[in-house]
């Protein structure tokens, strides 16, 4: 078998062929730096790094570009509302470039806990204006585009391809349909590729341009950026769910615009959303929970990572502490596993990172590779990585160096932890279990109306310094 991937383009898993043979060139969309990354955004990046992760596994040399936005996305993605960056930095009392500065760095930061890898570019939009002009230029000249209000906006009437990824139905739509209101477009799907004179004009960030002093449109950022650095043609395009209507649409638009050649992205990955019960999360609605906020419920950055991949990215995923504290208990005894059988194998670590595989731990690594190849289908992967380990015919050494080789995919950084944390983990495991124990009685005692053994649960285990939360969905507990 060999890796497939669902392309939202045609809305197929479709066998992943690269351009370039051996070579595969992927852009994966990347934050706009006005706020903290939220934990669905991270899901985002997530499944940018697993991607990347079994591209290179299928022994492919990828070159992972990842933009910054740090200038000209509104608040909503056709055109409408605040510039994201202008408001940010108004509420703050910063500069845009300060506040760019500060987010990109907490950005990495969230990343870098979570062990994403960092992408090979990482480019930002204010660092790439004469492109950004230049595919602007290429767009005009071959006759997919006007001015209106100040601003030059794309024709999308001009363009055949462009309902393709959406499967849009634009007929019959009137300007302002889909958009609200901007009175400038001649359709509603129409774009803005270089603000001017608009009521944007209290951008910070200008430059001069052929259109006049002012600003690149959102999608054209991703454009350009992305042809410099893969080519008028590239193999893999990513980002969430929320970007194929209008943002992935415009920048296909913009590129096979520009170069006149179809299609311009071979395959299209998009992952689906983490919600939270309440509904969606949003990064400007406020109310969102951050990595940090997690970490400061007692949460390691790890635990959030086996959460997410405990569900296929192409699922909407529901978040809530408890699932959350699933998660950690279920990554913790993962750890244990481990470490009890890096005791048995009794060897050094690089006698098991480096062992051969075959027999046995070999059939758990080529179904784990299957899992892998169809889709991504990671939560099956998951589970090849407990069977191997469960499977007491398998030698400790086999299913360690089994584990260690999925563990390049899976990112759990298993032989780190399992060494460093090894003594810290297996407590934390049993102590977990026990306060799960008492959590679970605690709640039979309330069924059954006894309400003060209940209380006295409660009572026991703040005296050791644990205190309990109830929700809707059940009870988690943190340290004080
Ligand atoms: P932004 O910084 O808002 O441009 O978003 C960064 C990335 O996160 C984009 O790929 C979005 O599609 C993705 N994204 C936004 N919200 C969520 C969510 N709740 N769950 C998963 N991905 C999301
Ligand atoms: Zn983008």
């Amino acid at each position: 078998m060999s890796l497939s991937l669902f392309n939202t383009l045609g809305r197929t898993i479709q066998e992943f062929k690269s351009i370039k043979e051996g070579y595969a060139g992927f852009y994966g969309c990347g934050p706009t730096v006005y706020n903290y990354a939220h934990i669905g955004n991270l899901r985002a990046y997530i499944t940018h790094d697993i991607l990347t992760r079994v591209l290179r596994r299928r022994g492919y040399k990828v070159t992972h570009v990842m933009n910054i936005t740090d200038v000209g996305h509104l608040s909503g993605d056709n055109d409408e509302g605040d510039d994201k960056m202008v408001k940010s930095a108004e509420e703050r009392g910063k500069s845009v470039l300060e506040i760019a500065e500060f987010y990109t760095k907490a950005f990495f930061n969230d990343t870098a806990r979570l062990n994403i890898t960092t992408p090979d570019i990482v480019c930002k939009a204010t660092e790439h204006i004469p492109e950004m002009i230049s595919l602007i230029k290429k767009i005009e000249e071959h006759g997919f585009t006007y001015r209106e209000g100040g601003n030059l906006y794309f024709d999308v009437a001009k363009f055949p391809h462009y309902a393709e990824l959406a499967r849009l139905k634009l007929d019959g739509q009137k300007a302002g349909a889909r958009t609200g209101i901007d009175g400038n477009k001649r359709n509603p799907g129409d774009f803005v590729l270089w603000f001017t004179k608009s009521k944007f004009e209290n951008q910070a960030l200008v430059w001069d341009s052929p259109w006049g002093r002012g600003y690149p449109g959102w999608h054209i950022e991703c454009a350009a950026m992305s042809m410099k650095y893969l080519g008028e043609q590239f193999d893999i395009h990513a980002g969430g769910i929320d970007h194929i209507q209008i943002h992935h649409s415009n920048e296909i638009a913009e590129a096979e615009a520009a170069s006149g050649k179809h299609p311009w992205v071979r395959y299209w990955i998009h992952n689906e959303f983490l919600v939270l019960d309440k509904g969606k999360m949003s990064k400007s609605g406020g109310g969102f929970i951050t990595l940090q906020s997690l970490i400061d419920e007692g949460f390691d950055p790890l635990d959030y990572r086996y959460f997410l991949l405990g569900a296929h990215y192409r699922t909407q995923l529901q978040f809530s502490p408890e699932s959350l504290n699933g998660a950690r208990n279920a990554r913790r005894s993962l750890v244990s596993q481990i470490r009890n059988l890096v005791q048995k194998a009794n060897l050094p670590l690089e006698k098991l990172t480096d062992r051969q595989i075959d027999g046995k731990a070999g059939e758990y690594c080529a179904a784990f590779d299957q899992a892998l190849d169809d889709d991504l289908s990671i939560p099956r992967a998951l589970a090849s990585l407990w069977a191997v380990l469960k499977d007491s015919s398998v030698l400790p050494q086999d299913a360690l160096a089994a584990a260690f080789d999925m563990d390049s995919v899976l990112g759990l950084k298993l032989a780190e932890e399992a060494l460093d944390k090894t003594e810290s983990m297996e407590e934390d495991a049993a102590f977990t279990a026990e306060i799960d124990v008492l959590i679970a009685e605690r709640a039979e005692a309330k069924k059954a109306k006894d309400f003060k053994k209940a209380d006295a649960v409660r009572d026991s285990l703040k005296a050791r310094g644990i205190i309990l939360e109830d929700h809707p969905g059940g009870t988690t507990w943190k340290r004080i």
